[in-house]
């Protein structure tokens, strides 16, 4: 919705307030709850790949998906001060139609930047006089779940959102208007790839660690591991970050080897799976169709 000219700041915020919290809640209850239920209505192929022998108690789910409200609020704020900014004219990405490879050069530019972003804020919040104040809290998780995901202290929930205004003023200063369908992807992207991260289950095939031209992509185990050796595996979506600064855990691929098995597609599975797909993508197409709708003024 445009603000009218005379619109002040607090209406502003005000008309972004509950797209912001609807869009950054719904992305990670859709993307933790998929992957729930991905987890229950698969429990036999979940339980065979699963990374610990630890279950996560009843109070770890409720401590994560509490402090997740926390962070979803945060990430609200900073969603709405990147659209206040932009109307501004501080910071510029452009809601226009690009051509799809433009889209996709922008997603892998983004992801890379955020993968290094992710690797050195993650190291730095490791250090001993910041992991109390910041990151400790979402190491409580020693058993990861898809709902750690969110699961941060305040200031870690701060500087995990500082990425994407970051980002996007470093481009809008060198005079690049990203695309907003790009932003989108990356968005999306980033909440499955964190819930696979912690889904406890490796989801990735037997034979991942052993392709060169797969090894470069994290698994579940990576940073499974993490949680249990908070010493090692600090990247996020990509392994060379760890490798290149020598924090690779010792015998990664060693488990990631006893976690993982072949995946065997039986028609069944593929059914349940394309059933499963058909849900999420209905979902997050409806949900999209309503943010647009609100943005034009329909709904
Ligand atoms: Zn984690
Ligand atoms: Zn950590």
């Amino acid at each position: 919705m445009t603000p009218a000219p005379d619109t002040t700041l607090i209406e502003k915020i005000g008309d972004h307030m509950a797209n912001a919290l609807y869009f950054d809640l719904s992305r990670y209850v859709i993307a933790a709850g998929a992957m729930t239920i991905l987890l229950f209505v698969f429990k036999r192929w979940a339980d065979n790949r699963r990374i610990q022998t630890k279950r996560a108690k009843r109070e770890d789910y409720i401590r994560e998906v509490l402090s997740s409200v926390r962070t979803v609020v945060i990430f609200g704020v900073t969603t709405i001060s990147t659209l206040v900014l932009r109307e501004y004219g501080i910071i510029h990405f452009t809601l226009d139609e690009v051509p799809i490879a433009l889209v996709a050069f922008q997603f892998a530019i983004i992801v890379l930047a955020h993968d290094a972003y992710f690797y050195w804020m993650h190291r730095a919040l490791h250090h001993k006089r910041l992991f109390r104040a910041t990151h400790l809290h979402h190491h409580k998780s020693r058993t990861p779940t898809p709902w750690t995901a969110y699961s941060f202290a305040s200031w870690e929930a701060v500087t995990e959102a500082a990425f994407m205004p970051l980002f996007l003023l470093m481009t809008s200063l060198m005079g690049y208007a990203y695309a907003g369908f790009a932003l989108f992807l990356f968005l999306w992207h980033m909440i499955f790839r964190n819930v696979m991260a912690h889904a406890g289950v490796e989801l990735f095939p037997a034979g991942w660690v052993d392709r060169k031209w797969l090894d470069w992509i994290c698994t579940t185990t990576h940073h499974d591991l993490h949680h249990t050796e908070g010493r090692y595996n600090f990247g996020f979506y990509f392994t060379w970050w760890d490798r290149w600064m020598g924090t690779e855990h010792p015998r990664y691929k060693e488990e990631f080897r006893k976690n993982a098995k072949p995946i065997f597609i039986t028609p069944r599975f593929a059914e349940r799976t394309a059933v499963l797909i058909a849900a999420i993508f209905a979902a997050s197409v409806s949900l999209n169709g309503w943010l647009v709708a609100v943005e034009t003024g329909i709904a």
